[in-house]
């Protein structure tokens, strides 16, 4: 055999093996209303440019709850059985043969996505979140699968294959459990602050404490701006200074929030649930803009003069590209930034999803997969 048709034979027994599956311990919702359960799932074999990656820890976001009861049925419905997860940290167990980055033995990260089209102008710039192709970016859980057909299951499973242009390299330095939620929870509060140039001289807040909020006041005040946190939670006040807030307002306390009138340079909205944004325009200096990263279920109104008064600007933004992730990583390994996080066992995952609602984490719940029997 000459060595151009020994390349056709091995592509094709590359591309045969990819169809080739085994099966996986998983917690799945089967319905919008059911608790998640034990539950065996089918992936694939890793193929030629893939690496398998045995699951260690996965963060609980607060979208998995969104997405396992449904509640963006417009945006994104939900295919049953759903494997929610995407704060994904493990060691890779198998590399195929054409993977360069990673080899077995090395810690691996996968977030919130794990394939896009790679051709369109986003992809070609790194922002694989916003890729132009018809069906967008693959997500982690409930996009289609391109290998197997049905969705893609998450994170909560025992392992997990993905393609390694998708796989995040992981440091030693930070403590692992600690940065699964930077997975998500850490790019999408990096990304924008990024985007919009957060820094010194700034004043920056962030709505809301939990996973994302956390994260987005260690960021702030990591990139130097004065950063101020806002809050439902009393409770909450001495955590946030902690955790690098300057100041923290009660977002009930209308004259506290009053003082604070067209001062921002910069808001960034975290919150899961219904809320006034108009609230947190006002708090905005002119040509200040102020950034969605929570998805409630339902919209939210907002008047005209909230922006038209200062040039305000109102603005989205979703998780991160795949470059960015890794940018936040290493900066995070750097300056020692991770997730202050509570572990738990995936049989308590219900419980938390019950906990989350009442902003009762501090200030992200991380799944110990090994508890996954
Ligand atoms: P989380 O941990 O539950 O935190 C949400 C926080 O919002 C709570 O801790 C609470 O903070 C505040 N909050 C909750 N209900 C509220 C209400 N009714 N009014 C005012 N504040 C309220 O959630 P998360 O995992 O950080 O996710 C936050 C949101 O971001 C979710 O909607 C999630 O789906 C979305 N998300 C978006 C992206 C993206 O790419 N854009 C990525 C990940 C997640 P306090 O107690 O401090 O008030
Ligand atoms: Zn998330
Ligand atoms: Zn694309």
């Amino acid at each position: 055999m000459n060595e151009a048709t020994q390349q056709t034979v091995l592509e094709k027994e590359g591309a045969s093996q990819e169809k080739r599956t085994y099966t996986a311990k998983a917690y799945a919702a089967t319905s919008p209303i059911a608790a998640l359960a034990s539950a065996t799932i089918t992936r694939r074999e890793p193929g030629t440019e893939d690496v398998e990656i045995e699951i260690l820890y996965c963060g609980v976001c607060h979208s998995d709850l969104h997405q396992v009861r449904n509640e963006w049925q417009s945006a994104m419905p939900t295919v049953y059985p759903c494997v929610p997860g995407h704060e994904i940290v493990g060691r890779v167990v198998k590399a195929g043969r054409a993977v360069k980055k990673f080899k077995e033995g090395d810690l691996a990260a996968v977030g919130c996505m794990v394939d896009s089209c790679r051709t369109c102008r986003s992809c070609r710039e790194g922002l694989e979140q916003y890729c132009e192709c018809e069906s967008g970016a693959t997500l982690t859980y409930n996009s289609p699968d391109k290998h197997l057909g049905g969705v893609t299951y998450g994170g909560y499973s025992e392992n997990i294959v993905v393609n390694e242009a998708f796989v995040l390299g992981v440091s030693e330095k930070l403590s692992l459990a600690a940065t699964a939620p930077l997975l998500c929870a850490g790019i999408t509060t990096y990304s924008p602050l990024r985007h919009w140039n957060v820094g010194k001289g700034q004043k920056v807040g962030i709505v809301g404490l939990g996973g994302l909020g956390h994260m987005g006041v260690k960021f702030a005040s990591a990139f130097g701006a004065q950063t101020v946190l806002f809050t439902t939670s009393a409770g909450k006040t001495a955590d946030a200074l902690r955790l690098g807030a300057h100041e923290v307002v009660l977002t009930k306390n209308e004259a506290e929030m009053q003082k604070h009138a067209g001062s921002f340079d910069f808001i960034l909205d975290t919150v899961s649930a219904e809320h006034d944004l108009n609230a947190y325009l006002n708090l905005l200096s002119r040509d200040g803009a102020m950034v969605l990263v929570g998805a409630p279920e339902k919209p939210a109104p907002v008047a005209a003069f909230s922006v038209i008064g200062n040039r305000r600007q109102l603005a989205g933004s979703a998780i991160g590209g795949i470059r960015e992730t890794q940018e936040m990583l290493d900066f995070c390994a750097e300056r020692g930034i991770a997730c202050d996080i509570e572990l738990i066992r995936i049989q308590q995952v219900n419980e938390a999803y019950e906990r989350l609602l009442k902003s009762e984490v501090k200030y992200r719940f991380v799944i110990d997969m090994a508890s996954l029997q």
